[in-house]
C-alpha cells in the first residue's frame, strides 16, 4: 500500500507520535523514578538491617566482654583466693601448734610437745579432704609429710619440682624472718597424676619455739577448677536481651555451659546430632583463628523451625575457654518484612500516581496534540495551496519559458548568450543553420574567433554595431549586432542578437542609387519646365501684345464675330500665361533655395493675409486668426505662399454664404498641426487624394477660375518642411486643410545633420 502523505495522515502521525513519545517518557520515568526509589528503599534497608545487625554483634562483643572480664576477674581471683584459703588454713594449725605448746610448756618435753602437735595436725584435712599441713625444720628436715610419712625425719632440702626449683629451700626463705611467713610457689605431682607436676603455692609459717616451718600447699588448678565451676554456674545465669545467653565450650570441644540446653553440659560436641555438631565445630574452628561472627540456623529452644542466627565467637585464652554469644535474628527478619511491606505499599503508591500521571500526560498532551495537529493540518493545507499555486505558476512559467526557448531557438535572428569573457553559451539553431559551424564547433569558444573585423563586443552596456560574422565555408555574412549586457545571480552576461543585412544593404546601395538617379531627372525635370515655362513667358508675351496691338489698328473694322475670335485669343493667351506662372512656381519650390531659416508663421501669414486683402472685402469673407503662431524653420517665402494658397481655396469655393475661414494651430507630441477650416462647397471624399495632383481640377474654368496646381505647390511646400498635407470633408459642409510641422529645434537639428527635414 502506498502511502499518501496528506495533511490529515500527517496531523495523525504527529498526534500518535506525540501521544506514544509522552507515553513511553512519562512510563520511563515512573519505571526510573520508582527504580530508583526501590534501589534508595532498599539501600536504606539493608543499612538498616545492617545497622541493625553491627548493634546485635555489638551487643554481642559486648556480652562476650562482659562476660570475659568476668570470668577473667574469676581467673585473677584464683591465687587470691587460694592464698587466702591456705593462710586461713595455716594459721588454724598455727594457733592450734601454739595452743599445745603453751599448754604443755614447761610440763612436758619439747620432744613430746613437738609429737603432740605433729599428730594433732598429722589428720587434719580440708579442700575436700585433700588438703593437709606439713611441718618442716628450717635447716630442711621433713618432721610432718601426712601424705609421705616415710620421708618424715630425712631432709627435702635439695627436693625439687621439674623446673629444678628447689621446693624446700623456697618453703624455708618465705618463713624467714623477719615476717616469719610468706608464700612459696612451686610445682609438684597433680592429684592422680603422677607424672605431670602442676602448680602449687603453698603458704608457711615460723614455729619459732621449735624452729619449724608449718604449712601447707593447694594446687592452683584446685582453685581454678572451684572458681571455674562458680563462673560457669553464674554464666549459666547469664542472660541479656530477651533471649541472649553465653555458651561456653572448651578449646578441644566440651561443653562446659549451655544456660538453654542444661543436658548437654559436660558433653562432647562430637556427640551433638549432625546439625548441631557440624555449626559447633564451625563455631570451634572460627574460635581457633580468633574473634570473629559465625551465622548459621538454629532452632530455638522448644521450637522445630531454625531460625537464622548470628554468634560471637571469643576464646579465653588463660582457660582455654571459647566463649559464644548467640542472638536470633528473626527480630531483624521481622522487622525487614515491615519495612519490605512498607515499600511495597509505597511501589504501589508509586505506580499509582505514575499511572494518574501518564493518563493525565496522555490527556494533556493529546489537547496539545490536537490543538497542533489541527494547527499544522491547517498550515500544511494552506503550504500545500501556496505550493499548488506556485506550481502553477512554475508550469506556466516553464511553459513560457519552453515557448520563449522555442522562439529564440527557431527566430529568423542570431541570437547569443556569452558569459562575461564573450565566450559562447548559448546560440540558437538559425546561428548554426546560417553559419554552418557545429554546436560543438561554437560553444565554449569566444565570440571575437567568429567576427571579423573583432567587433568591439565589449564596454558598453548597450551597444549596436555592425560587422562580419565569418562562417565555416569561409563565406561573411554582415550582420547588424546589438548586445546588452545582464546580470543574473550575481554572474556577468552578454546577450546579443545579430542580424543578417547583407540584402538590406545591397537593397540600400539600390536604392540610393535609385534616390540619386530620380533626384538627378528631377532636378533636370524641374530645370527643364524651369526653362520652358520662363522662356514660353516671352513668345506669349509677343502673341498678347500683337493680338493688343492688332485689336488697336483694326479698332472699329471689326465685326463682332471677329472681336470675339480676338477675345478669345487674348483670353487663352492670358491664361495660357497664368498656367506657366503657377508651374513656373510649382517648379521653383525648393528649387531656388533661399536657404532654411527661423520663421515666424505670424508674419508669413500677415503677408498672406496682405495679399489677399481685397479678395477678402470681395467676398465679405470673415478669416480668424489664432494670436500664438509659432516660429517654425523654413522658408518664409514658401510658407506665405502655403497659406495664401489654402486661405485663397477657402474664399475661391465658397458657397451661397459669405466665407467663414478659421486657422486653429495646436501641438502634440511630433510636432505642429494647423488647419484651415472654411465653410465652402465641401470635397466629396473619393477626391480627396486626386485633388493634391498637378492639374487636377474638380471645376471647370468658368465657374472657378484656377489651374489646378495651388494644392500640389502646397503639398510640395509642406512636404519639403518635413509635415504632411491632406483635407477632411463630407462632401457638402466645408472643407478642413490639415498640415503638420515640426518644431523648430528637431527641424533645426535634422537640417544641420544632413540639410533636409525630418
Ligand atoms: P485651382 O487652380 O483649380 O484652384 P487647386 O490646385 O488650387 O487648383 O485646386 C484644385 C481643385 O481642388 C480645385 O479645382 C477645386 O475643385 C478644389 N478645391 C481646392 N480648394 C477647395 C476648397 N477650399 N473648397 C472646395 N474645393 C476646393
Amino acid at each position: 500500500m502506498k502511502l499518501v502523505f496528506d495533511e490529515k495522515l500527517i496531523s495523525r502521525l504527529l498526534l500518535a507520535g506525540s501521544i506514544g513519545i509522552v507515553v513511553t517518557l512519562v512510563v520511563a520515568l515512573g519505571f526510573f523514578f520508582i527504580r530508583q526509589d526501590i534501589e534508595e528503599y532498599q539501600s536504606s534497608l539493608k543499612s538498616l538491617e545492617a545497622a541493625q545487625l553491627r548493634q546485635e554483634q555489638e551487643r554481642l562483643i559486648d556480652q562476650v566482654d562482659t562476660a570475659k572480664s568476668y570470668l577473667t576477674f574469676m581467673r585473677s581471683r584464683t591465687e587470691t583466693v587460694l592464698k587466702n584459703t591456705i593462710r586461713e588454713q595455716v594459721d588454724e594449725a598455727y594457733q592450734l601448734a601454739e595452743t599445745i605448746y603453751r599448754r604443755e610448756q614447761g610440763k612436758r618435753p619439747d620432744a613430746e610437745i613437738k609429737s603432740l602437735i605433729v599428730e594433732a595436725l598429722r589428720n587434719l584435712r580440708f579442700f575436700d579432704g585433700r588438703g593437709y599441713f606439713f611441718i618442716d625444720g628450717m635447716d630442711g628436715t621433713c618432721i610432718l609429710l601426712p601424705t609421705a610419712p616415710e620421708r618424715e625425719g630425712s631432709s627435702l632440702l635439695d627436693n625439687r619440682d621439674d623446673t629444678g626449683h628447689y621446693i624446700m629451700r623456697g618453703l624455708i626463705s618465705a618463713a624467714r624472718l623477719p615476717e616469719g611467713d610468706g608464700f612459696s610457689r612451686y610445682r609438684w605431682y597433680a592429684p592422680g597424676d603422677d607424672k605431670h607436676m602442676a602448680d602449687k603455692i603453698a603458704y608457711v609459717r615460723l614455729f619459732k619455739p621449735f624452729d619449724w616451718v608449718i604449712g601447707t600447699g593447694e594446687y592452683v588448678s584446685n582453685v581454678e577448677a572451684t572458681l571455674q565451676r562458680d563462673a560457669l554456674d553464674r554464666m549459666s545465669t547469664f542472660r541479656f536481651a530477651h533471649d541472649g545467653y553465653v555458651v561456653i565450650l572448651t578449646e578441644n570441644g566440651t561443653i562446659l555451659t549451655n544456660p538453654l540446653a542444661q543436658n548437654d553440659q559436660g558433653k562432647r560436641i562430637s556427640d551433638l546430632p549432625d546439625t548441631e555438631r557440624i555449626i559447633s565445630e564451625t563455631i570451634l574452628t572460627k574460635a581457633r583463628q580468633g574473634d570473629g561472627f559465625v551465622s548459621y540456623n538454629w532452632r530455638r529452644p522448644g521450637g522445630n523451625e531454625a531460625i537464622p542466627k548470628i554468634s560471637f565467637v571469643s576464646r579465653m585464652d588463660d582457660w582455654g575457654w571459647v566463649l559464644v554469644a548467640g542472638t536470633y535474628l528473626d527480630d531483624i527478619q521481622k522487622e525487614a518484612a515491615r519495612h519490605h511491606s512498607e515499600l511495597d505499599q509505597k511501589v504501589r503508591d508509586k505506580v499509582t500516581l505514575t499511572l494518574a500521571a501518564l493518563a493525565l500526560g496522555v490527556l494533556a498532551s493529546m489537547f496539545v496534540c490536537l490543538f497542533f495537529a489541527t494547527l499544522l493540518r491547517r498550515l500544511i493545507g494552506g503550504y500545500k495551496n501556496d505550493l499548488n499555486r506556485q506550481n502553477d505558476e512554475l508550469r506556466k512559467a516553464t511553459r513560457d519559458l519552453f515557448l520563449v526557448n522555442f522562439l529564440v531557438d527557431h527566430s529568423a535572428e542570431m541570437i547569443f548568450l556569452t558569459d562575461q569573457d564573450w565566450k559562447l553559451i548559448y546560440a540558437n539553431t538559425y546561428v548554426f543553420e546560417s553559419l554552418g559551424w557545429s554546436r560543438g564547433e561554437m560553444i565554449g569558444k569566444p565570440m571575437t574567433d567568429f567576427t571579423t573585423p573583432q567587433g568591439d563586443w565589449t564596454g558598453m552596456e548597450y551597444s549596436r554595431f555592425e560587422a562580419h560574422l565569418r562562417a565555416k565555408d569561409g563565406s561573411l555574412r554582415e550582420v547588424e549586432i546589438g548586445s546588452k549586457e545582464l546580470r543574473y545571480d550575481g554572474n556577468l552576461y552578454h546577450f546579443a542578437i545579430a542580424r543578417d543585412i547583407t540584402e538590406r544593404k545591397r537593397w540600400e546601395i539600390d536604392l540610393a542609387r535609385k534616390t540619386t538617379d530620380l533626384q538627378r531627372s528631377n532636378a533636370e525635370l524641374e530645370a527643364f519646365a524651369y526653362v520652358a515655362s520662363h522662356d514660353l513667358r516671352q513668345p506669349l508675351r509677343m502673341v498678347s501684345s500683337f493680338l493688343t496691338l492688332l485689336e488697336r489698328r483694326l479698332e472699329g473694322t471689326l465685326d463682332d464675330e471677329a472681336s470675339e475670335y480676338l477675345n478669345f485669343a487674348r483670353d487663352g493667351a492670358h491664361r495660357m500665361d497664368r498656367l506657366i506662372i503657377d508651374l513656373l512656381e510649382y517648379s521653383r519650390v525648393g528649387r531656388v533655395n533661399k536657404g532654411m531659416t527661423e520663421v515666424p508663421l505670424s508674419d508669413a501669414m500677415d503677408d498672406a493675409m496682405a495679399n489677399l486683402r481685397l479678395a477678402i472685402s470681395d467676398n465679405g469673407a470673415t478669416v480668424t486668426i489664432p494670436d500664438d503662431l509659432p516660429t517654425v524653420w523654413g522658408n518664409s517665402d514658401e510658407l506665405t505662399r502655403l497659406l495664401q494658397n489654402l486661405i485663397g481655396n477657402a474664399l475661391k469655393y465658397r458657397g451661397e454664404a459669405a466665407p467663414v475661414i478659421k486657422i486653429t494651430c495646436g501641438q502634440d507630441a511630433s510636432g505642429w498641426r494647423f488647419a484651415v477650416q472654411d465653410n465652402g462647397i465641401g470635397i466629396a471624399p473619393e477626391f480627396h487624394q486626386k485633388i493634391f495632383g498637378l492639374f487636377q481640377r474638380l471645376h471647370s474654368g468658368d465657374k472657378y477660375e484656377g489651374t489646378g496646381i495651388g494644392l500640389a505647390v502646397c503639398r510640395k511646400i509642406i512636404e519639403r518642411h518635413g509635415g504632411k498635407l491632406w483635407v477632411e470633408s463630407d462632401g457638402g459642409n466645408g472643407s478642413t486643410f490639415l498640415f503638420t510641422l515640426p518644431f523648430l529645434d528637431d527641424a533645426q537639428k535634422a537640417y544641420q545633420d544632413d540639410g533636409t527635414t525630418p
